[in-house]
């Protein structure tokens, strides 16, 4: 366990005589939402975190508004608070030096928050007064949904903040290295390596497996649930940048780069991600940033992204694509990335993790957990019942970083039609952006209108080549359609029909 600081001596006593309702594996995002869901429900839960130190990571920085909404359905919207994240109220998208503002959707066009029961009390799912970024009566008054931006470690230490607080919860810090499981193969807790007491097991009617991205455990789902990792992201803090579009997104995109993001994530600091089409990253990264990305970085962030890349701070992540897969092991439910990931273009992990949370808290918060049938039964339910909602962002995620990164020119022109589909307004804006920011979980509606922008490529193509290309055209757009059901079609099924 090197590099991992000391714990306090209350985070290495948990009791190990004792039958929990719940281990959670994990106090990342998803892991501590779960436990503070389950006290909240009268569950005695215990918590492994192999450190509960603030983590330093590129991940998890931009929630959308579907996420904040869950946040609010589990009385935690208050995470956001204290930590000087900045209110984001929407994207630009840039290609080829044009821009185009796509604002978060309307309140009114997708009804009121759900609060559960027990979780929400206290005001605890309204934004608190008195922070000195974000705005008590922008979140709760204005008429467009918003998202928020911050440091993931500040956001991640109030959620184990919350935590801490609940009198049902108890936290241990240890490595988990093994999933308990008895003679008939069903899970019965986890055992935990802690420092000075060594290997212990810690016994539970349910285990919740929520050990993230790099997750050693998805496996015990079956040893098939292995991610693709098809692409990474090489990331950098700006400092005092100048953002074109403040409080949006930004996405830049061009015909001769790989997708570009940038958004702020406190007063001081800007993150930039910048797409690399292949999990083995360049020898010189450095070299790299100069002449494959920097010449597309807009004039106002240019003297902030050349003093970041003088100074070489670089961190890369892979991203992953897992279609997510039902829990059908007795005694154990696989949460967040470990169950399920997509490309992080969209921003969209937090969000499908959180309202993973929500539904979960819905189908077995109720439950008494020493009847493990029934919470198994809700649980082969659940799977079915998270598709809607989680298939939308996942499947645009990776249909969205096809045409952005587009390798050929279907793809390109499929680019091109996305952009030109935004800049028409309307509903051209009004409907991404719902499945983006995942207020919309309705995957046909998305199925749609993703073949909308197809055609709308193709029309695009055609005027591009006039009356004389007619022939070539008619062709291409062929060629474009059957790209666009390559890029779409496959993903769509791997998550609804898996
Ligand atoms: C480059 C990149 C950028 C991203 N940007 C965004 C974004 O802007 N917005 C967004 O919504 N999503 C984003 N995501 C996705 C988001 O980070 C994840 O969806 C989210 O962090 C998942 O939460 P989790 O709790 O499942 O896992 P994590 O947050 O990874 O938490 C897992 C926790 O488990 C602990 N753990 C692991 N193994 C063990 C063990 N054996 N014993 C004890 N503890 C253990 C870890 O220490 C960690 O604290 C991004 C992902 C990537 C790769």
């Amino acid at each position: 366990m090197s590099g991992i600081q000391s714990p306090s001596a209350e985070l290495l006593n948990a009791d190990e005589t004792i039958t929990y309702d719940a281990v959670v594996v994990g106090c990342g995002v998803i892991g501590p939402c779960v436990a503070t869901g389950l006290a909240r429900k009268g569950k005695k839960v215990l918590i492994v975190e192999r450190d509960w130190a603030m983590p330093d990571r590129i991940v998890g920085e931009l929630m959308q508004p579907g996420g904040v909404r869950a946040l609010r359905s589990l009385g935690m919207v208050q995470s956001i608070n204290g930590i000087e994240a900045i209110p984001v109220t929407g994207y630009t998208v840039f290609y080829n030096g044009e821009k185009v503002a796509i604002p978060y959707p309307y309140k009114a066009d997708i009804g009121a928050v759900e609060k559960i029961t027990d979780l929400v009390r206290d005001g605890n799912d309204k934004v608190a007064a008195n922070d000195s970024t974000l705005s008590v009566q922008d979140f709760e008054n204005d008429e467009r949904e918003r998202g928020v931006g911050f440091v993931h470690g500040k956001f991640l230490q109030n959620l184990r903040d919350i935590v801490a607080q609940e009198p049902n919860i108890t936290r241990l810090q240890g490595n988990v290295t093994e999933i308990l499981k008895n003679k008939r193969n069903e899970v019965v807790g986890a055992k935990v390596d802690i420092a000075g007491r060594g290997k212990i097991d810690f016994n539970a009617h349910v285990t919740f497996v929520c050990d993230g991205i790099f997750s050693r455990f998805r496996k015990e789902l079956s040893p098939e649930h292995v991610p693709k990792v098809g692409s990474s992201f090489v990331g950098m803090s700006l400092y005092h940048a100048k953002m074109p579009s403040p409080n949006h997104g930004h996405v830049i995109l061009g015909t001769n780069h790989l997708p570009i993001l940038v958004y702020q994530i406190s007063p001081e600091e800007t993150r930039i991600l910048c797409a690399y089409n292949s999990p083995k990253l360049p020898s010189n990264l450095k070299d790299w940033m100069r002449k494959e990305v920097q010449p597309h970085i807009p004039q106002s962030l240019r003297s902030s992204f050349d003093d970041a890349l003088a100074q070489g701070k670089f961190k890369s992540m892979p991203n992953s694509f897992l279609p997510g897969r039902q829990n059908d092991v007795l005694g154990m439910c696989v949460i967040g990335d470990a169950l399920n990931m997509r490309h992080p273009l969209t921003g969209g992990g937090m969000t499908v993790g959180l309202n993973d949370v929500v539904l979960l808290m819905k189908k077995i918060g109720d439950l008494d957990f020493s009847d493990r049938e029934v919470v198994l039964d809700e649980l082969l339910d659940y799977h079915y019942e998270r598709k809607s909602y989680d298939s939308v962002i996942n499947v645009l995620s990776i249909a969205l970083y096809s045409l952005f990164a587009a390798e050929n020119a279907n793809l390109k022109a499929l680019q091109k039609g996305c952009f030109k589909y935004f800049k028409r307004g309307g509903d051209c804006v009004r409907l991404p952006v719902s499945f983006l920011s995942g207020v919309m979980p309705r995957p046909f509606l998305l199925t749609k209108v993703f073949f909308a922008v197809a055609l709308y490529a193709v029309y695009v193509n055609f005027e591009k080549r006039g009356a004389l290309g007619f022939p070539v055209a008619l062709i291409e757009g062929i060629s474009i359609l059957f790209t666009a059901a390559r890029v779409f079609t496959p993903y769509l099924y791997a998550e609804l029909i898996g």
